[in-house]
């Protein structure tokens, strides 16, 4: 099954090779942007030392023990992910039952679309009370692995104290277990942390590694999934998210401030704005800001030619008739995507939200030189 893991040879030989050699690390630390892979192989690492089949197919993905871990319900798999407060009980229990929706939410989207978004209703971070129950679950015999794995997703987003809990265990775990760390923020990782774990590194995908992703299991046209796999700049979840999320509320927000900005419209850009206020949020604002830039890119393709090949395909006749009202959308894009990835820095650094939307509806009546439109 490490063949399904497309477009990272390097990582998946050093995984092979160390169970091969038996030389099995107790703490690793993938590392690499999102969408390329990282957690796919920590579990599948997990399987492969676990399965129950011949050493050459391993992981055989349908043996009992690869069957509970692709459903993260293996009882020797510790799965720990940025959550808001859960108020665990000493058992590891989520007592508070809105949690619990939350939690459960969280794994269903994991398991069956792990490229779409979820967000929690509350911050989020690794919280102290999952690496308590960590260290907790960890001082207990394994129940029916070879290997006890925990998995901990953004590990980055442990604060310093729950990271300096953490530490004795990541430094001499019991026997028979390994602990993987992944995060997209190397830079985010604390020294303590990172001398005490084996790094392995994740490269973005290749635009043929996600075209192929895209035409054979999602079976969109060899142009659609060009188009997407370009603008992912080689991350498979954000390349999927343009050919499947057609209704998300991102992609309708980007394309409602389009519509109003070519109106040259003010007094509706404030409704739309309190329209969306509930999704005012730093996630929802930077996946926004992504289809802003592909609608900005169709719609100066579309202004070069009508048949020009674009991704959102649906939509063509509006967008031609858009491209069609507004004056030098080709020659205003290059300084419309710069403006984007400087208010996609702003947004990382916290700037406040109000301020970015109104700024963003500025620039793009801007793009589409609305006054002449
Ligand atoms: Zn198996």
């Amino acid at each position: 099954m490490f063949r399904k893991i497309l477009g990272q040879d390097q990582a998946v030989l050093q995984l092979r090779k160390a169970i091969e050699n038996g030389r099995i690390s107790q703490a690793y630390l993938f590392h690499g942007s999102d969408g390329v892979g990282k957690f796919m192989s920590a579990l599948y690492f997990g399987m492969a030392i676990n399965c129950y089949a011949l050493p050459e197919l391993r992981p055989c993905g349908v043996c009992e023990s690869c069957h509970k871990f692709l459903s993260l319900e293996h009882p020797d798999l510790i799965y720990i992910f940025p959550t808001p407060n859960l108020n665990l009980s000493v058992d590891g229990e989520i007592k508070n039952p809105e949690s619990l929706k939350q939690y459960q939410a969280f794994i269903k989207n994991k398991l069956e679309q792990p490229w779409a978004y979820f967000f929690f209703k509350e911050n989020t971070e690794i919280r102290k009370e999952s690496i308590s129950l960590l260290i907790k679950r960890m001082e207990l015999t394994i129940h029916e692995a070879r290997y006890r794995i925990a998995i901990i997703e953004d590990a980055d987003q442990m604060n310093t104290a729950t990271a300096n809990a953490f530490l004795k265990t990541l430094e001499e775990p019991p026997a028979n277990t390994v602990i993987i760390l992944i995060t997209e923020r190397l830079q985010m990782i604390l020294p303590t942390i990172l001398s005490r774990t084996q790094p392995l590194y994740f490269k973005p995908l290749s635009q043929s590694v996600i075209d192929g992703i895209l035409v054979n299991q999602f079976e969109v046209s060899l142009s659609t999934a060009r188009t997407a796999a370009k603008i992912s700049a080689g991350n498979l979840k954000t390349a999927i998210r343009i050919v499947s999320d057609t209704k998300s509320v991102s992609r309708e927000w980007a394309f409602d401030i389009v519509h109003l900005a070519a109106e040259n419209d003010d007094l509706g850009y404030i409704s739309l704005m309190d329209k969306y206020k509930e999704f005012q949020n730093k996630d929802q604002v930077l996946d926004m800001l992504k289809y802003l830039r592909i609608i900005a890119g169709d719609l100066a393709c579309l202004k070069i030619s009508p048949d020009s090949d674009i991704t959102n395909v649906d939509k063509t006749d509006s967008m031609i008739a858009l491209a069609n009202r507004c004056k030098d959308l080709d020659a205003n894009l290059h300084d419309f995507l710069i403006v984007l990835e400087d208010l996609n820095r702003k947004i990382e650094g916290n700037v406040n939200l109000n301020l970015i939307l109104i700024n963003l509806f500025i620039k793009t009546k801007h793009f589409l030189s609305a006054q002449a439109c």
